[in-house]
């Protein structure tokens, strides 16, 4: 494991298992067992990774309640010539986990900050769902409270990417119902639980037969898990013929996005809807 090279003051943002302890590279292994110190979420959760590898190291606690204190004290390591790596609890560190403001100051002060990558809930979930994935957008945990819930829905009504959440299961049926009541029953979800753990389970369906399915099987409320929301697809029903002809006008002349916000404002209809529509068309041509 020694071959993999350590530099000094540098801050290795080191990815760690969502869940089976064999999805960790021999890179972050050789990292770990050589920096000067780990900066971890939480360091009992990490010394069972640690013991796992039989990795004997210092380790430090860095989450969001003290992350503002130690930006300071590991920066000042950094500068002296130590080299520090942060891991959170599982997955990708800063990728809804702390980590943002260090890596911030870090960078800031013109301190090295390396990634070591490795496994993400995000990016395994998306990997696996059968969604578009060209393009998407990640939107963290959606809110614990139904209206804030539905608004944020609201608000992502009309987005045409592939949408990654992360949520708890136990809130797992409400947040389906606020789907079916925002984005509408024919919906295309995927629930990706327990990644990589022995009851990983990844089912997709529409909206309304998703929380029928979790509905008779109170196992499923269990875990963790991603939510992916297939993107809002246009419906060429949806979209007048004088939108159309202007459309195809401004495609003839120009590139697609900037038709479409051309289109938009002139008859004052979303532009998201019109993309993926004025997409199709150009792969008719
Ligand atoms: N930084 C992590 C990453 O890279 O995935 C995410 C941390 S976030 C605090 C924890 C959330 O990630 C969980 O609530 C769940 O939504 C998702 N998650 C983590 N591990 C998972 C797993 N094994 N299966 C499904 N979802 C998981």
């Amino acid at each position: 494991m020694n071959e993999h090279k350590i530099n000094p003051s540098t801050l290795y943002i080191v990815a760690t298992p969502i869940g089976n302890l064999g999805d960790i590279s021999t890179r972050a292994l050789a990292i770990l067992s050589q920096v000067d110190i780990i900066a971890c979420e939480d360091t009992r959760h990490t010394q069972k990774l640690l013991s796992a590898y039989t990795i004997k190291n210092k380790t430090l606690s860095m989450h969001d309640h003290n992350e503002r204190q130690r930006q300071d004290y590991i920066a000042q390591l950094l500068q002296e010539g130590k080299s520090i790596a942060l891991v959170s609890d599982a997955g990708t560190p800063l990728i809804s986990d702390p980590g943002f403001h260090l890596v911030r100051h870090c960078r800031s002060l013109g301190l090295a900050v390396s990634p070591i990558p490795g496994a993400c809930a995000a990016i395994a979930a998306l990997s696996a769902a059968g969604l578009p994935t060209d393009r998407f957008s990640f939107e963290g945990f959606l809110p614990s409270k139904s209206t804030a819930r539905q608004g944020a829905l609201l608000a992502l009504a009309n987005e045409t990417r592939t949408m990654v959440f992360y949520d708890a299961p136990r809130r797992a049926i409400d947040t389906i119902k606020d789907i079916v009541t925002t984005l509408g029953g024919e919906r295309y979800v995927v629930i990706a639980r327990e990644l990589t753990k022995t009851f990983e389970t990844i089912h997709s369906d529409n909206a309304e037969n998703l929380l029928a399915w979790l509905e008779q099987d109170p196992n499923q409320l269990k875990g963790e898990m991603v939510l992916i929301i297939e993107g809002y697809k246009a419906d060429v029903n949806d979209i007048s013929s004088e939108v159309i002809n202007t459309l195809k006008l401004l495609l003839a002349e120009m590139k697609p996005k900037k038709a479409c916000a051309i289109t938009a404002q002139i008859h004052g209809v979303k532009k998201n809807a019109l993309y993926e529509f004025a997409l199709s068309l150009k792969s008719e041509r």
